[in-house]
């Protein structure tokens, strides 16, 4: 099988400037995209773009207004658009369900599925007529924790469950105009979302996980997961929609403890 490509597309990749986000926008560019990285944090995303031959905007998920502009900026600009990443997300630690702070669910909900739900409309109607010319793909970063609980605080998993059922029903709908809509769900990723997390450096974190890993003697890096996305951008993808491919070296597949427990 070759490589998957994007030559001749259009893609926006939402929080772009940092992490896995910053690896796709690299790898979707280096593919023949043309990208539009969508982002929050102005000199990195600026930074990023100019050192992978991608452009920047500055676009807050958390309000449509701006998600709406982006797109709108960009078909204007390139004539299309093809693709959209929406990767834009936070973790933060919302504490025990007990004591949850349910300011702070918002604040997640409001990035990791709110935000993901304006990319997800305002991309779709970009690539259905009469605004689009028929089809498109769309990619949200979910997480292993659009699966099982345990994988961070009660507020994320709850965000990537519900970004899950986005995906699901977006795929559904969007179909008859040939729109795919897909996720990608990484476990464990040193990037500075987990780091800060953990309070913790990239190499140290690493550490921390890989004795954990079902799959030994690799690492899931950033541009791990830039991979699945690529794939499922790509028209390599193209009979593959309300798929969640899970990119976790079988950690939702089997049950750890449970090898462990019958000695396998
Ligand atoms: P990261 O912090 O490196 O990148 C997240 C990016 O999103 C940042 O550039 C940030 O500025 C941007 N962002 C945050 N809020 C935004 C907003 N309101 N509008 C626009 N951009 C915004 O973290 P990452 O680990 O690369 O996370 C990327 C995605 O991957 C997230 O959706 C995250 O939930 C998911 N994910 C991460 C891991 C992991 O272990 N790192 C695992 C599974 C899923």
């Amino acid at each position: 099988m070759s490589k998957p490509r994007l030559d001749g597309k259009v893609a926006i990749v939402t929080g772009g400037a940092s992490g896995i986000g910053e690896a796709a926008a690299r790898l979707f560019a280096s593919s023949g995209a043309t990208v539009v990285i969508a982002d929050i944090q102005d000199a990195l995303g600026e930074a990023v773009a100019a050192s992978a031959g991608c452009t920047y905007m500055r676009c807050d998920v958390t309000d449509e207004a701006q998600v709406e502009a982006t797109v709108g900026a960009v078909v204007a600009a390139h004539g299309r658009l093809d693709v959209m990443l929406s990767n834009a997300g936070v973790l933060l630690p919302t504490g025990s369900v007990m004591d949850m702070d349910l300011a702070e669910l918002e604040r997640v909900m409001a990035v990791n599925f709110r935000g993901a739900a304006a990319c997800v409309k305002h991309a779709a109607r970009a690539m259905v007529p009469p605004n689009g010319a028929r089809g498109g793909a769309i990619v949200c970063t979910a997480s292993v924790a659009s699966l099982q609980g345990g994988f961070g605080p009660a507020s994320y998993t709850a965000s990537k469950h519900a970004l899950l059922g986005l995906v699901r029903a977006a795929a559904g709908e969007l179909g008859r105009h040939g729109v795919r809509v897909n996720c990608v769900s990484p476990s464990g990723v040193a990037t500075p979302m987990s780091c800060a997390l953990m309070g913790v450096g990239p190499e140290e974190l690493e550490a921390m996980t890989v004795p954990h890993n079902v799959l030994r003697g690799k690492v899931l890096r950033a541009e791990d997961v830039a991979e699945a996305a690529l794939f499922l951008a790509s028209d390599q993808a193209g009979f593959i929609s309300g798929h969640n491919l899970v990119v976790d070296g079988a950690t939702t597949a089997v049950n750890p403890a449970v090898l462990h427990t019958v000695g396998l």
